[in-house]
């Protein structure tokens, strides 16, 4: 098995790593090193908890303490681009954990949060920049950012950026780069659109992919329970009182309904929190914070708000809707199921939903087991679902059926859950 010490990293990183108790590469890591310290150009296939921001933090850290260059003014030597201000935020955090032995100075630049800091810390020029594009380009039209001393470029989830529709910000970006340097771009899927991009900016790429779907999913106990729109909340307070569920990301498909839910579970004593594109800067961080430190049990989030929260010990993932682009599926089921834990996977399934249902089980080959056993259990939708056709429509009135008195979200645990019959 290759070893960190196998990859000829410098012994001040290979110290951080030990220190956070790294003690093998990932794939990603272990295939992307060895290239990108050879200065290749880098396509790399990976998503969010493969281990890929150390793939190429790792080997830039490295290039960046064995030379003696500076970042002009205004300017910096490493140029990150990310699609959300959280995504900026934890590969900051990563440089500064990997890079905390050398002496490199690092920013980040996103909206939302006021201009002045971010010019004053670009003044004097710096080495790793972290941004997202549409501030970065405010900052460049601004004059108070330039790129031209950047040495290394990374595009990282290139297909969620251009999803949000960065793909004009991105290319005025990249022209402003200059030509002689060395780029990077990940993505977790490989669309004709980022396949293009990716023409347009690498040179002679090394191309490394790791496919973790099948295996994070595989650590990944999921169930699906079908339920009728309506009774969706009262489902998901049942579920709630499963001691088991320490530590929970319930994922919403609109930031109303991510806003509803946690509003709703706060009223019953929930400590919850949402996390989503319309809230400030400050109060996604507080969120994230709560959420990491354990204050807060539940966070509500949408998929573009939890694109790369990378949070430990997190117990449950609950789809309090599907996703209808499949792959979103495997991106917060995979958000449970970290660094080798096991995870729990809940998905509600309402009348409308079937659809999206049978589009996941195609993408993560397997059938997703039922779990009937709770009180809002619809089995009109159960029986559409196994016969393809689409359910009739909601029940007018939930199905009260008891539960057992074993916990069927802790893979086995003693706790009781209670009938939520007639709370709906
Ligand atoms: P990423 O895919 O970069 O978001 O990383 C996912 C998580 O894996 C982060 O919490 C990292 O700290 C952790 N991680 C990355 N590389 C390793 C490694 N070689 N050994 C153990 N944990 C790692």
């Amino acid at each position: 098995m290759t070893s960190f010490s196998d990859l000829n990293l410098i012994e001040p990183i290979q110290r951080a790593l030990a220190t956070e108790g790294y003690t093998t590469p990932t794939p990603i890591q272990e295939q992307a090193i060895p290239y990108l310290l050879q200065k290749r150009d880098l396509l790399g296939i990976a998503q969010t908890g493969t281990g890929k921001t150390a793939a190429f933090a790792l080997p830039i850290i490295q290039h960046l303490s064995q030379s003696e260059r500076r970042a002009a003014p205004k300017s910096c030597r490493v140029l990150i681009l990310t699609p959300t201000r959280e995504l900026a935020v934890q590969i900051y955090e990563s440089f500064g954990t990997y890079g905390r032995n050398l002496k490199l100075s690092r920013t980040t630049i996103f909206g939302g949060v006021g201009q002045g800091q971010q010019i004053q810390a670009m003044s004097r020029g710096i080495d790793v920049l972290v941004a997202t594009p549409g501030r970065l380009l405010d900052l460049i039209e601004q004059r108070q950012v330039r790129l031209d001393s950047v040495e290394f470029f990374v595009l990282d989830e290139a297909d969620r950026m251009l999803d949000m529709g960065f793909l004009p910000a991105v290319k005025r970006i990249v022209a402003l780069v200059p030509k002689e340097r060395q780029t990077l771009l990940f993505s977790a899927t490989m669309p004709q659109s980022v396949a293009g991009l990716a023409a347009g900016l690498l040179r002679d790429p090394a191309r490394v992919e790791v496919t973790p779907q099948a295996t994070s999913a595989e650590r990944v106990g999921q169930t699906v329970l079908f339920v009728d729109k309506e009774h969706k909340r009262a489902l998901l307070d049942e579920l709630l009182r499963d001691k088991a569920i320490v530590r929970a990301l319930v994922f919403t498909r609109t930031k109303h309904g991510a806003n509803r839910v946690a509003e709703q579970l706060a009223k019953t004593g929930v400590r919850v929190d949402a996390i989503h594109g319309n809230k400030s800067q400050g109060a996604r961080q507080k969120a994230l914070d709560g959420f990491k430190s354990g204050k807060i049990r539940v966070l509500v989030a949408t998929d573009i708000a939890a694109r790369g929260i990378d949070v430990e010990g997190i117990t449950h993932v609950i789809n309090f809707d599907l996703p209808n682009e499949p792959e979103s599926y495997v991106h917060r089921i995979g958000r449970t199921a970290r660094a080798g834990a096991d995870g729990i996977a809940i998905s509600f399934c309402d009348a409308e939903e079937t659809a999206y249902l049978r589009d996941i089980e195609k993408i993560i080959r397997q059938q997703v087991a039922v779990d009937a056993g709770h009180s809002f259990h619809a089995q009109h939708i159960a029986n559409a679902r196994a016969t393809g056709r689409r359910p009739p429509g909601p029940q007018r009135r939930p199905q009260p059926q008891r539960n057992n008195n074993r916990s069927r979200f802790s893979g086995g645990g003693n706790n009781k859950l209670q009938s939520a019959g007639g709370r709906a």
